[in-house]
């Protein structure tokens, strides 16, 4: 008999009452009858791809766009979920929260929908950060919404955070570092800001304060030495955790993991095969296919995920010209070799795109 391995399943909800001046994902403004539409056509694909897979699902995962505008949706869509596909009981069932919103009646149908981990855009503790960010909420929302999840019993809560914002030093960052630690958080994401095209930043960019390149890789060093220091373990380049509270679903694709997403903009890795829902919100409601987007997880991709990971790779497949690199990468102080295997420092999880670049350009 075949052995199945678990898969992630990610649903994208891409609406948001609002656009953030950093932000280019794919969101629409809210409209409830769009949300009905949308939602309909969801569970379309959530019963075709149920129909289709008979693997298990240890995984599920609610990201946006704000998937808490679901609110009292969120109990049917997950039902659709438990009842076309094989949801193990002990699955990690992740809801993105906006604290912004009405937390306290979408925790409690999250609660009722089987959510058990709550992940909340936090970013920042300053609410001057957060206007100049175009963020809905203030750092007193955040605190509510924390506490409503404990209030409710959830007890894997993960809050974002983003540095290199305009303005922004050593001195800002760990007061947004405290912010988030006085709220006993399970899990930290913490990303550098990007001035991505397509975006208001985009065009501010001549008039915002940001810091240079030196000074943004002090805040990240300093960020992954304090919350080292407070018991976060640094399990990926922007991701902490307390002991034993990684993110289930997100180490999928850093393990290369197989997963389904679903929804415009979703990617999948299923069966050793990469595709994607293109961005177009109407074309995925009146039923577009996917876009193959080639195979996946060969030993070059798998290297790029891996050593993302604090735990890093095993160096004995690697050609001996990328275990040279390795070595020298190790002297310089931006990784560790030891015994075998390759991982990098926090100096070196600043440089991962160029130093994992120089490795793969010797295969
Ligand atoms: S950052 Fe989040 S809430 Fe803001 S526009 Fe982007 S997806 Fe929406």
């Amino acid at each position: 008999m075949k052995f199945l391995t678990n898969l992630g399943l990610y649903l994208h909800i891409p609406f948001c009452n609002g656009k953030c001046a950093y932000c280019d994902f794919y969101s629409a403004f809210t409209n409830e009858e769009l949300i009905d539409s949308y939602l309909t056509a969801l569970i379309r694909e959530i019963k075709q791809w149920g129909g289709k897979i008979n693997r298990p699902i240890d995984t599920i995962y609610l990201g946006g766009g704000t998937p808490s505008l679901l609110n009292h949706h969120l109990v049917p869509l997950l039902k659709a979920v438990y009842e076309n596909f094989n949801v193990l009981d002990n699955a990690e069932i992740t809801l993105e929260l906006n604290p912004a919103d009405n937390v306290l009646e979408i925790l409690k149908n999250a609660k009722t929908a089987g959510v058990n981990r709550i992940s909340i855009g936090a970013q920042s503790g300053d609410d001057n950060e957060l206007s100049v960010l175009g963020r809905r909420h203030t750092a007193k929302d955040t605190q509510t919404a924390v506490k409503a999840a404990r209030n409710l019993g959830f007890n894997n809560v993960s809050l974002d955070l983003m540095l290199g914002l305009p303005d922004s030093n050593l001195k800002t960052l760990k007061n947004g570092l405290d912010f988030l630690l006085d709220l006993s958080p399970e899990h930290i994401s913490a990303y550098i800001l990007k001035i991505e095209e397509n975006t208001k930043f985009y065009k501010q960019k001549a008039t915002l304060n940001l810091p240079d390149d030196d000074a943004v890789s002090d805040q990240y060093l300093f960020m992954c030495e304090y919350l080292e220091n407070n018991g976060f373990c640094h399990y990926e380049i922007s991701n902490f955790c307390k002991e034993n509270f990684e993110s289930k679903h997100n180490l999928k694709y850093w393990k290369c993991e197989e997963y389904l997403g679903l929804g415009p903009a979703a990617h999948s890795f299923l069966d050793g095969k990469r595709f994607y829902y293109p961005r177009d919100l109407k074309a995925f409601i009146k039923g577009n296919s996917p876009t193959p987007d080639g195979e996946g997880g060969d030993l070059s991709e798998r290297i790029m995920l891996a050593l993302r990971l604090k735990d890093g790779i095993k160096t004995e497949d690697l050609p001996t010209a990328a275990k040279q690199k390795c070595e020298l990468f190790s002297k310089n102080g931006l990784a560790i070799l030891d015994d075998g295997n390759f991982s990098l420092t926090n100096s070196g999880m600043l440089l991962s795109n160029s130093i994992i670049s120089e490795i793969l350009e010797e295969f």
